[in-house]
C-alpha cells in the first residue's frame, strides 16, 4: 500500500492533474480529495500518514487524530493574518452567498449567551466574523472524498482552508445551517487543538424514537461512522452551541431564522455520544 502510495504521489507531482482519479487508494468508489499540485509536491516524500483517511461516505469529511498531527508538524507556521480569499473556481453565485451568509452572521445581535458560547464563540455577530475571519484563510472546491461530503477541512493539505462540495452548492438548505457547516469546518481548521477530530457513532445509534440516527444534510445513516463528538468543544458540539445560541438569543433575527437555528442545533445534539458532554449542553442550552 505504502509503495502505491508513493508511487501515486510522484506520478501526481510530475503529471500534475487537478484530480487524483484512483479506485483503490481512498475507497474504492473513485473518490478522493483533490489534490492540487504544488501543495501535494511538498507532501510527496511523506510516508502514507500524510495520505487521507479513508472516507465512509456517510457525511462529513473525516480525519484521524494522527493525520491531524502530523498535519499540524508540518503546517507549524501561522501567520497572524486576517482576511481570506475564494479560488476562482468557486462559483460566482456560491461566493455571493458565503459572502451574503457570513455578512448575515456579522450582523446577529444577541442578548445573551450562554457560557459555553461565550467560551468558544464570545457574543454577538462581530464575535462570529472574528471567529471565522481569524481562522479559514481560503475557500476553495474540493470532493472532500465522497459523493456525500458537504464540506471539508483536510488538515494535511492545508488545515486553514476550507473546502466546498457539489452538495453544499446544489442542495437548498436554510441560511443559519449552511452557517452551521461553515463554522463546524472552522472549528475544524484549530491545529493547537488537534483540529478537534470527529469521534465514531455507535452502532446501532438511534433516537429516543428508536428510528435510525441520519444526517440531516445527506440523509446516510450515522451508526458506526466517524460522524459524531464527544465533546461540546468539538465541531458538531460548538456548531450545536451556536445554532442553539441563536435560536434563543438573537434579537434581529425572522422567526424562521429562529426556528431553523433550533431544528439543526437540536438535530446536531443527538450526536454527541458522551454522557458527560450532553449534561454539560444540556446544561448549558436546553433549560
Ligand atoms: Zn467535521
Amino acid at each position: 500500500m505504502t509503495r502505491n502510495v508513493l508511487f501515486l504521489l510522484a506520478l501526481l507531482a510530475f503529471a500534475a492533474p487537478s484530480r487524483a482519479e484512483t479506485g483503490s487508494f481512498f475507497d474504492g468508489s473513485g473518490g478522493g480529495p483533490e489534490l492540487p499540485a504544488l501543495k501535494f509536491q511538498a507532501a510527496k516524500t511523506d510516508s502514507a500518514q500524510g495520505a487521507p483517511s479513508k472516507q465512509s461516505g456517510a457525511d462529513l469529511y473525516y480525519f484521524t487524530p494522527q493525520e491531524a498531527k502530523e498535519a499540524a508538524k508540518r503546517f507549524k507556521f501561522r501567520p497572524k493574518m486576517r482576511g481570506w480569499t475564494f479560488d476562482s473556481n468557486v462559483p460566482q453565485n456560491i461566493q455571493d452567498q458565503m459572502l451574503a451568509d457570513l455578512a448575515f452572521m456579522k450582523g446577529i445581535a444577541a442578548e445573551k449567551a450562554t457560557p459555553l458560547h461565550s467560551q468558544i464563540f464570545g457574543k454577538g455577530g462581530a464575535a462570529y466574523a472574528e471567529f471565522f475571519e481569524s481562522r479559514v484563510t481560503g475557500i476553495g472546491m474540493n470532493s472532500c472524498g465522497s459523493a456525500k461530503a458537504v464540506a471539508c477541512v483536510i488538515p494535511f493539505m492545508d488545515p486553514t482552508k476550507m473546502w466546498l462540495t457539489q452538495n453544499f452548492v446544489k442542495f437548498s438548505h436554510p441560511q443559519v445551517s449552511r452557517m452551521m457547516v461553515v463554522y463546524h469546518e472552522a472549528r475544524h481548521t484549530e491545529s493547537d487543538n488537534g483540529n478537534w477530530p470527529h469521534a465514531r457513532c455507535p452502532d446501532p445509534f438511534k433516537d429516543a424514537n428508536g428510528n435510525d440516527m441520519k444526517s440531516i444534510w445527506t440523509g446516510a445513516l450515522l451508526a458506526g461512522e466517524p460522524a459524531c463528538d464527544e465533546t461540546p468543544f468539538g465541531s458538531y458540539g460548538s456548531s450545536t452551541i451556536l445554532l442553539k445560541n441563536i435560536s434563543k438569543f438573537c434579537t434581529n433575527c425572522t422567526e424562521k431564522v429562529k426556528m431553523d437555528a433550533g431544528l439543526y442545533a437540536d438535530d446536531q445534539f443527538g450526536r454527541i455520544i458522551d454522557d458527560g458532554a450532553r449534561k454539560q449542553m444540556q446544561d448549558d442550552l436546553y433549560r
